[in-house]
């Protein structure tokens, strides 16, 4: 297992709408091995494969006692509206709030390759959201009005040159 390092705005990848994950083998778990690794060193709650620099439909999650790892994820269906709080390990957690369905159900597989369905309300379902976005190249920030976008980027790249 090893921590990798995280893709950053505004790297490529992180705007590339993912590949399907296809093999479900070993290379595979430690891959995820390796994600959970690095959501946890970067005190994250969840982690999408674009995040270290992979072009695939992948990530993993533990959040408010939702913890997986979902494959070619999709949000099947939705509920609701919350507002709140939301950052994101490639934009330097900078925090905005985003209006998001207070619940989700996501369709995913697991790192066998069995499909599953998981619902989630509140924090956990915007974590099933922000990362299914992740796998279809599309940020948090994305979700912003153009000028809340553009002071969280500048606040990222302020408080980067400074660390
Ligand atoms: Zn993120």
């Amino acid at each position: 297992m090893a921590v990798r390092k995280i893709t950053e705005y505004p790297e490529k990848v992180l705007a590339e709408v993912g590949k399907p994950v296809t093999s479900f083998d070993q290379d595979l778990a430690d891959l995820c091995a390796d994600m959970f690794e690095t959501m946890y060193d970067a005190e994250g709650v969840g982690l999408a494969a674009p995040q270290i620099g992979l072009n695939l439909r992948l990530f993993v999650m533990d959040c408010e006692g939702v913890k997986l790892i979902a494959a070619n994820p999709e949000i099947v269906s939705t509920e609701g509206e919350q507002s709140g709080q939301e950052g994101c390990l490639s934009v330097g957690k900078v925090p905005a709030v985003v209006i998001r369905p207070q619940k989700a159900r996501l369709r995913a597989q697991n790192e066998k390759g069995e499909w599953f369905e998981r619902e989630a309300e509140g924090y956990a379902s915007r974590a099933f959201m922000h990362e299914t976005d992740h796998c279809n190249g599309t940020l948090f920030i994305d979700h912003l009005p153009k000028l809340r976008r553009n002071m969280v980027i500048k606040r990222f790249q302020k408080e980067k040159r400074w660390v």
